[in-house]
């Protein structure tokens, strides 16, 4: 009997819509580090220590000193869809890391997460979810900012839990990740420190807040994390196509490396992954560099945000430009033009 057997459609309840969302925003360790430091930074903070324990699996706490949650948001902040930095009217006017929502339910739904937070001038409070269940906000103590501590990553998702790769790996993805944020922010400080087996651990990554203006507080920072041989080998790059506008800071092709280990891309200050730009470094170093060679750079291209989509993916780091032609051709250019230019000037100091 054919009605019998009719499939029956069902609305899934929060819990499991949260848990198929998380598929999607937290792929492992290192993208729930993203996420909670990306809110870290929306929160107006200045420093932000990220500790983990055995590679972010049982453990993740990011504290913060920024604007903090009030005690009767904290369950709107576990709530999905709910975010304080849109109001849904102006999809392609983004400018915060984050706009969807949906990373703390995502990561209350797959492992036990703890938010600790105070408003300024307010009390701290504390609210808990585990496995998507939300236990009532409570008093806390706190002095200042917002702690979001993550612990079971994926307990209530076991096989996404068997993905997982060694502790090692893990740590290593979190490491970069923090990296990453940490080029694009100079201003910030940032303190990574593994906790794994308890006590004070073990700081492995650690960068102050850089001084001075937008290409001082970038080289510093960024001899700090790819090494003082990068920093003395950068060009800097400052050019302008069209409201499009690449900065930043290219290696010689002297300094250029075995692997594509050191290309970092941002777009409107978010750490992004993508061929066509990576396409257009490779291509204006074509004449500088042989093909086994892979030049070094961190570049960031900004724009009004209406000319770049960053709603392609959920975690983010694809992006899509309206016009992919300008910031190729902007990049190729520019490098081309830089790297020329200190070609020559190398060689009229030979002749000298
Ligand atoms: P989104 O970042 O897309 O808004 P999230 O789920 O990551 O979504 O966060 C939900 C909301 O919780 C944010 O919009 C913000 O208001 C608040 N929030 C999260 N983390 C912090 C933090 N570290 N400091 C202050 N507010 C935060
Ligand atoms: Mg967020």
């Amino acid at each position: 009997n054919i009605s019998q057997n009719r499939p029956v459609i069902r609305q899934l309840d929060d819990s499991a819509i949260n848990r198929i969302a998380a598929g999607e925003v937290v792929e492992r360790p290192a993208s729930a580090v993203k996420e909670l430091v990306e809110n870290a930074i929306d929160a107006g903070a200045t420093r932000i220590s990220i500790d983990i324990a055995d590679g972010g699996k049982t453990l993740i706490r990011v504290s913060d000193d920024g604007c903090g949650i009030a005690p009767e948001d904290l369950p709107l902040a576990l709530s999905r869809h709910a975010t304080s930095k849109i109001d849904g009217s102006d999809l392609l006017n983004i400018h915060t890391f984050g706009f969807r929502g949906e990373a703390l339910p995502s990561l209350g739904a797959v492992g036990r997460l703890n938010i600790t937070s105070r408003v300024p001038g307010g009390e701290a409070a504390m609210i808990r979810v585990a496995g998507g269940v939300m236990d009532p906000v409570k008093p806390a103590a706190l002095r200042a900012g917002t702690v979001v501590e993550l612990r079971d990553l994926f307990f209530a998702t076991p096989a996404r839990l068997k993905f997982m790769r060694t502790d090692r790996a893990e740590s290593q993805a979190i490491t970069d990740t923090i990296k990453r944020l940490a080029m694009a922010e100079p201003a910030l400080g940032f303190t990574l420190r593994d906790v794994s087996g308890g006590g004070e651990g073990r700081i492995t990554f650690r960068a102050d807040g850089e001084n001075g203006d937008l290409f001082d507080a970038l080289h510093a920072r960024l001899g700090r994390i790819l090494g003082r041989e990068f920093a003395e080998n950068a060009l800097r790059i400052d050019a302008t196509r069209e409201d499009i506008r690449l900065f930043g800071y290219a290696a010689l092709p002297t300094y250029s490396r075995g692997a594509a280990v050191a290309q970092y891309l941002f777009v409107n200050g978010r750490p992004v992954r993508d061929k066509m730009l990576t396409g257009a470094l490779r291509a204006a170093y074509f004449d500088f560099l042989s093909r086994d060679r892979h030049p070094a750079a961190a570049l960031f291209i900004d724009c009004e945000p209406t000319l770049v989509d960053v709603n392609v993916h959920p975690a983010k780091s694809e992006v899509r430009f309206r016009d992919p032609g300008i910031p190729r051709g902007l990049i190729v250019s520019a490098l081309r033009h830089a790297l020329a230019e200190a070609g020559h000037r190398a060689s009229s100091t030979v002749a000298d």
